[in-house]
């Protein structure tokens, strides 16, 4: 189906009914003419070398669905079902753990207690394969569904969801609460430091390839050869194994924050506010003026434990997705060139598409899956201006209620630049939007740079 040839040199492609083991020991004693440090490993598989465990992703059941398996390691190599690695970008530092004799590549984990620390109902939308295409919607469950078959198949299968519980300290919560614009309740809201109770969900990001293809309207086989090439070259099974449909991307995934009872996420009786925020470092951690990001993080949180304190539910979704997935290094390229040049909200979208060629690269097709894997119905306050987030999750059937934009006072003057160029862009605001004119006189910082 797709015509590659990835073997060593010297070596023969496999054939059909050649087994893994057998290509694995014809590369091991094949005379290769260089010396080459992959003559003893096996690049790629194929179809008829295989026997992956079965998995039907949005099957009827977990138990039908199956497992994803996806390593090399014990027999891995001939069973695994899925391209990739676990842990997102990590799988990089687990390979070096492994090679520098630090870590067993063959360590069995042991997950007791692990399981989740509160539950995550389910819901019709794991049970089909186009809700949810970009996580594994029993990713949490590993273990548990799952544990008998790692033992039976000598295989790894590793949970791609964690879910847990915890405290947190902001600074800007234990303000809301000197100001008076939050309650403390002793539940929500601990104490008058405004510390707050938070549920936590980490999710690892899994493709269902067919599934993501279909969302950008591009072709399985389009999908496949885009990973492949612009990876460099980096995973071959891409091209080798079309009957293998789950890919687990190095890419960095999300967290769930939820205020309130969980449970009430997913029940419709109930009211909802939510954030889905695209992380942004400077800004998020280190209190970069530059843009609105964390004070509409921390604005989110805010309302967010408010509509729990009503007796609704507050969630806050964060993804890593830096400098609007291009990365902090573009990002900071971007930066230089808008102070260099002018620092106009006229000039905003142009400087990013100067460099990276596009002015944004999030793509918000995949993120609503995670509301549909938390059963959420209905969006009653939406704490996003952006139009990209708020179209992908109506077209995906979910309806936005209200669209609430950052308070005025809580935008940083160096970022009015990129608050006003998103709005004149089609970013939601009940204020006014600019003319491209007048953002020409809309302008951030500059620096004056001394040779
Ligand atoms: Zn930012």
């Amino acid at each position: 189906m797709y015509p590659v040839e990835i073997i060593d040199e010297g070596v023969a492609p496999p054939v059909g009914g050649v087994t893994i083991p057998e290509v694995a020991a014809s590369i091991k004693t094949a005379s290769v003419s260089k010396a080459s440090p992959v003559d003893s490993t096996v690049l790629t598989t194929y179809p008829e070398d295989s026997s992956p465990i079965p998995l039907k992703w949005g099957d009827s059941s977990p138990e039908s669905r199956g497992p994803i398996v996806a390593s090399r390691y014990r027999d891995g190599l001939s069973k695994h079902n899925a391209i990739g690695a676990h842990s997102g970008s990590y799988c990089v530092y687990h390979a070096l753990a492994v090679g520098s004799n630090q870590l067993n590549p063959e360590h069995v984990a042991d997950y007791t207690n692990s399981q989740p620390a509160f539950s995550v109902p389910e819901q019709k939308e794991w049970y089909n394969d186009e809700d949810i295409v970009a996580m594994d919607a029993f990713g949490h469950l590993a273990p548990l569904l799952f544990g008998d078959t790692s033992v039976r198949e000598n295989v790894e299968i590793k949970p791609t969801i964690a879910i847990t519980k915890a405290h947190m300290q902001l600074f800007e919560m234990k303000d809301a609460v000197e100001k008076g614009r939050l309650q403390v309740d002793g539940d929500i809201v601990i104490n008058r430091n405004g510390d707050l109770n938070v549920s936590k969900i980490a999710v690892e990001p899994v493709w269902y390839l067919p599934g993501v293809a279909k969302r950008f309207n591009i072709s399985e086989e389009q999908l496949r050869k885009s990973l492949f090439e612009d990876t460099n070259g980096m995973y071959p099974e891409l091209i080798t194994r079309p009957d293998i449909k789950v890919f687990l991307p190095p890419i960095g995934g999300l967290t769930v924050y939820i205020f309130g009872d969980p449970q009430y996420v997913s029940d419709p009786s109930k009211t909802l506010a939510l954030r889905i925020h695209d992380e942004c470092n400077g800004s998020d951690v280190f209190g970069s003026d530059i843009c609105t990001c964390r004070p509409y993080l921390t604005f989110g949180i805010e309302e967010a434990v408010k509509e729990a304190q009503t007796g609704g539910s507050g969630v806050v979704i964060y993804f890593r997705k830096e400098g609007r997935a291009l990365g902090e290094v573009t990002k900071y390229l971007v930066y230089n060139a808008r102070k260099r040049g002018g620092d106009t909200a006229a000039e905003y979208f142009r400087r990013t598409e100067c460099i990276a060629g596009v002015r944004d690269m999030r793509f918000q097709q995949l993120m609503p899956d995670i509301l549909k894997w938390l059963g959420i119905k209905k969006i009653d306050r939406m704490l996003s201006m952006s139009n990209m987030k708020h179209d992908a999750i109506v077209e995906q059937g979910i309806p936005i209620l209200q669209r609430i934009p950052i308070p005025d006072e809580l935008i940083p003057p160096d970022s009015r630049v990129e608050i006003d160029a998103k709005i004149n862009s089609g970013y939601f605001t009940n204020g006014k939007i600019l003319t491209l004119e007048e953002l020409k006189d809309v302008k951030g910082r500059e620096w004056h740079d001394v040779e």
